[in-house]
């Protein structure tokens, strides 16, 4: 299997709900290239520094490396779990899924437990589901037990899932690739960076899922006159109706021009378009009737911003898909950029142009 499939993987599998990201900050680090350097900060926003600088631009290359979980709230007499989503879900992706609950003592599994058909009323049967009728059950029998296992309030929790890459569909199915696709195609680009006298950094940031809080610190250690954030974004092409597509998957990269965190600089987004034109790179463009980035606290900051999305079927659920081929096109479309991005370029986003 090729080195970028099983990082994909790796990064995939690795546990890293917003606020507990240690361990896929640690696999992320033995796949920095040796031309870098690594500092963490306290909330452990790992910044990939070149140890040689240039004298062109400073281009940022962003991703977030937390997914959506979850963080236990109360054990309960009866043994099972009450938990809190970290990140937004959909609870009904959550009901009778598999999780990895990590404890001081190791991982335990779990399962979510919704009450089952047969112990419902009617009326139980018509009524949404909630966090608030979710537990967590890890097979004991009471408190005692549970807490015997190691848990306890405020142990992290994701889901159980175990990535693979579907070889005839080019298609990974597994969880978290919002945003480790991502994070993936930011230390790609870092190995493969084309000629250029621009520095490029990189960071990944934690925490994205609760409110860019992660970025919101790293962009006060940075100095950067661009950003180019990767996301595993939210793919729709399977819900909406073929007019309303807006990110369809194994159609290319996704260039964001709005989401509710930023209204993407028209001159860098048409830069951007232009670089994947000549370049062959498909891509399609997004305009998010909801939604954020790390791009809304970037620009924010005197950074221009873009996004390169890789479209993720069930982006905030146990497990999607994404495609092989739409994140080599990611990378080949931030290594265009940096080829192609100078400070002409970088100045021309603070003319008027009406
Ligand atoms: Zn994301």
């Amino acid at each position: 299997m090729n080195e970028e499939i099983s990082r994909i993987k790796v990064l995939s599998d690795a546990f890293g709900p917003s606020g507990m990201e240690d361990d896929v900050i640690r696999k992320a680090m033995q796949s920095v290239p040796e031309q870098y350097d690594t500092k963490l900060d306290t909330m452990h926003n790992l910044y990939i520094v070149p140890k040689e600088k240039k004298d062109g631009c400073a281009i940022l290359l962003d991703a977030h490396c937390d997914e959506v979980g979850f963080i236990v709230q109360a054990v309960l007499a009866n043994g099972t779990v009450r938990f809190l989503p970290l990140g937004g879900w959909n609870p009904v992706n959550v009901a009778g899924s598999a999780v990895k609950i990590k404890t001081e003592n190791g991982f335990v599994s779990g399962i979510v437990a919704a009450k089952p058909v047969h112990f419902m009323s009617e009326a139980e049967k018509k009524a949404p589901i909630s966090f608030e009728s979710l537990v967590i059950d890890a097979g004991t029998s009471s408190k005692e037990e549970t807490m015997a296992l190691g848990i306890v309030p405020g142990c992290f929790i994701v889901p159980d899932v175990t990535c693979e890459y579907i070889e005839k569909q080019r298609i990974f199915k597994g969880k978290a690739f919002d945003c480790r696709i991502g994070c993936a195609a930011l230390l790609q680009t870092l190995h493969s960076l084309p000629e250029t006298s621009n520095t490029v950094t990189g960071v990944l940031t934690v925490q994205e899922e609760v409110g860019e809080r992660g970025s919101s610190l790293a962009v006060q250690n940075i100095k950067a006159d661009v950003a180019i954030c990767f996301e595993g974004c939210p793919a729709d092409d399977s819900f909406e109706s073929p007019d309303m597509v807006q990110t369809a998957m194994k159609k290319g990269v996704m260039l964001r021009a709005f989401d509710c965190s930023m209204i993407t600089h028209p001159a860098f987004q048409k830069f951007a378009l232009d670089c994947a034109e000549k370049a062959d790179i498909p891509y399609q463009v997004a305009v998010r009737k909801g939604g954020g980035t790390n791009g809304g606290i970037y620009h924010l900051h005197d950074i221009p911003t873009i996004v390169i999305g890789i479209p993720t079927r069930f982006a905030h659920s146990t497990a999607g898909f994404c495609s092989y081929d739409d994140y080599l096109g990611a990378v080949r479309l931030a290594r265009e950029i940096i080829k192609n991005i100078n400070q002409n370029v970088i100045d021309s986003f603070r003319h008027v142009v009406m």
